[in-house]
């Protein structure tokens, strides 16, 4: 019988959820005995894959790349986690909105750095959204995995669960859909 496939991927986040996705250290054996890991920034694919059954998805929803990369997860993922707060709040990267995209590019590229120009939208660097999403404002979340970052041992136990079958039994892995 084949593995179920399974992926994770980053929109904008700071890669904390994936450092503790690596903190399962040696349980990341046990899940590779269980799963194909078929595409995460671990492995050097450029495209996400069709067929997936479960994607963890960490950060929040930033510019229209992560649109786009997103909507095409969802349509070939049967299962996609919220991974982090981030993806389920906005969380750190939502303080942005706080501020307009002008200001934060002005503070950025005009004022913190040496480069001269604002380059979003300029087709090298996409374009940013006017506000930082959630994963869900985008797209069916089917589950909901919080935490800055989630434990490794939450994601451990949650991973089991979901591929045992079993619906994960703590409510707060699912709230809000
Ligand atoms: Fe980083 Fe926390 Fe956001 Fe995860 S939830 S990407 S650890 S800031």
């Amino acid at each position: 019988m084949s593995k179920p496939r399974f992926a994770t991927t980053w929109l904008a986040g700071c890669s904390g959820c994936h450092m503790s996705f690596l903190d399962l250290d040696e349980r990341l054996l046990d899940l590779a005995e269980i799963v194909d890991i078929c595409y995460s920034p671990i492995l050097d694919i450029k495209e996400f894959p069709e067929g997936v059954d479960i994607v963890l998805v960490e950060g929040a929803v930033a510019n229209e790349e992560h649109v786009r990369d997103l909507r095409r997860i969802r349509e070939r993922a049967q299962v996609l986690v919220a991974f982090g707060d981030c993806a389920v709040t906005g969380n750190v990267t939502a303080m942005r909105n706080l501020f307009s995209v002008e200001d934060v590019l002005q503070r950025a590229y005009g004022e913190a750095t040496v480069v001269t120009g604002v380059p979003s939208g300029n087709g090298i660097v996409p374009k940013l959204l006017e506000r930082v999403l959630r994963v869900q404002d985008v797209v069916a979340v089917d589950y909901f995995l919080p935490g800055c970052p989630p434990g490794a041992g939450v994601i451990y136990d949650f991973l089991i669960a979901l591929l045992s079958g079993k619906k994960p039994s703590n409510e707060g892995w699912k709230f809000g859909s």
